[in-house]
């Protein structure tokens, strides 16, 4: 069968509809009409192949929550009508030690990624939620909680388990001081989760307009980065800091600000490598981390978590036709403070 969808054809052409195929439902697989998918700037960085691997057409997209169509004879969790979303991952190997584990997002044969992944079913390659409709095994569909806002929950399935599970593993909590750096669709969300799990937190932004909202999202402290008197104030003082940031900085003036121990967790994925100092490092005694996502059952723990206590993204919801000017808007810092597509325009 054929979805409408939104794609790029090369790095340079704005998004523009193509109808794509999607497989007939498998013995374990969920189809699910799209009803509003979010918009991650890794769908901006893939399409414009900032990281040197994209496989044209891209359709993006890979914060989806949809209702389900038709299920495989095979399925268990679903029936058609119930609500569903998918993430980054539609598939793993299953069977390595990292799969067993419930950390699916580093299968040691790389998880296949719901776009820009070798479609191992269909052939080609996979595409993504700019679409009306999405073809998934069930293992890598998760359940929407009953009362969610269907628009305001669909950045979780990135924004919301990418800032998530790196505060869960680093045990983020009361007593400790954390840092967000960057307020995009990322690190609202990390400010938002690091103010849930009980910790203090001190928002990093480069846009002074953003510091009002910093504090109603959830920060007690927001710092505008460019200001080097504020920055130093706080050196040697955090135990943990989330970098969100999509383009380059300076990873050395947050290092600077952990204290002994302290962590300091990349999940923004720039285009280019991030110089850092050896000495920054060495004293005292820091760590310098990284994280990708968060598995399946992870992710499924993440939206109960949300639903018990009110959480979700704040957003804009948009008309596919407005994709091309949002992604221009996410690099102008210009996003409050995640875009999401209301599918049904595209129908
Ligand atoms: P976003 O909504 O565009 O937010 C990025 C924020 O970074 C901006 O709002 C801005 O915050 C800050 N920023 C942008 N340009 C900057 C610059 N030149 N210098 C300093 N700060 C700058 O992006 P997002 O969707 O949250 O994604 C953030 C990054 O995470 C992207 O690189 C994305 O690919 C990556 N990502 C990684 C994972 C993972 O699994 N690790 C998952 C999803 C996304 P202020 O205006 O507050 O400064
Ligand atoms: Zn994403
Ligand atoms: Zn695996």
């Amino acid at each position: 069968m054929n979805s409408k969808s939104y794609a790029a054809q090369s790095a340079a052409a704005a998004l523009a509809p193509l109808d794509i195929p999607r497989r007939e439902p498998g013995a374990s697989d969920v189809e699910i009409e799209i009803l509003y998918c979010g918009v991650c700037h890794s769908d901006l960085h893939q399409a414009r192949n900032e990281w040197r691997n994209t496989v044209y057409p891209c359709v993006p997209g890979h914060e989806i929550v949809g209702r389900v169509a038709r299920t495989g004879p095979g399925v268990t969790k679903f029936q058609a009508g119930d609500l569903a979303a998918v993430g980054c991952m539609v598939d793993s190997c299953r069977s390595c030690a990292n799969c067993e584990a419930g950390q699916e997002q580093y299968c040691l044969s790389f998880p296949t990624f719901t776009y820009n992944s070798e479609d191992k079913r269909l052939g080609g390659h996979t595409y993504g939620g700019y679409s009306t409709d999405i073809v998934v095994d069930e293992a890598f569909v998760l359940r929407v909680p009953e009362g969610m806002d269907l628009a305001a929950a669909a950045p979780l399935l990135c924004a919301g388990i990418t800032t998530y599970s790196p505060l869960r593993h680093w045990k983020v909590g009361p007593g400790q001081k954390v840092g967000v750096v960057g307020l995009g669709g990322l690190g609202h969300m990390g400010v938002k989760f690091a103010r849930a799990f009980g910790a203090h937190v001190v928002l990093f932004t480069t846009s002074p307009r953003k510091i009002e909202d910093g504090l109603r999202l959830g920060a007690h402290e927001v710092v505008v980065s460019t200001d080097g008197n504020a920055m130093a104030e706080h050196r040697s003082s955090f135990d943990f800091i989330l970098d969100a940031v999509s383009a380059q900085h300076d990873i050395d003036a947050y290092l600077n600000l952990l204290n002994l121990d302290g962590t300091l967790t990349l999940v923004g994925a720039p285009e280019h490598p991030l110089p850092v100092s050896a000495f920054n490092l060495i004293l005292p005694r820091r760590n310098f981390a990284g994280s990708a996502i968060g598995g399946i059952a992870e992710t499924q723990e993440m939206l109960d978590f949300c639903a018990a206590h009110g959480i979700g993204s704040d957003i804009e919801l948009i008309s596919i036709q407005q994709i091309n000017e949002a992604w221009e808007r996410l690099l102008r810092q210009d996003v409050r403070y995640r875009f999401v597509i209301d599918m049904a325009s595209l129908k």
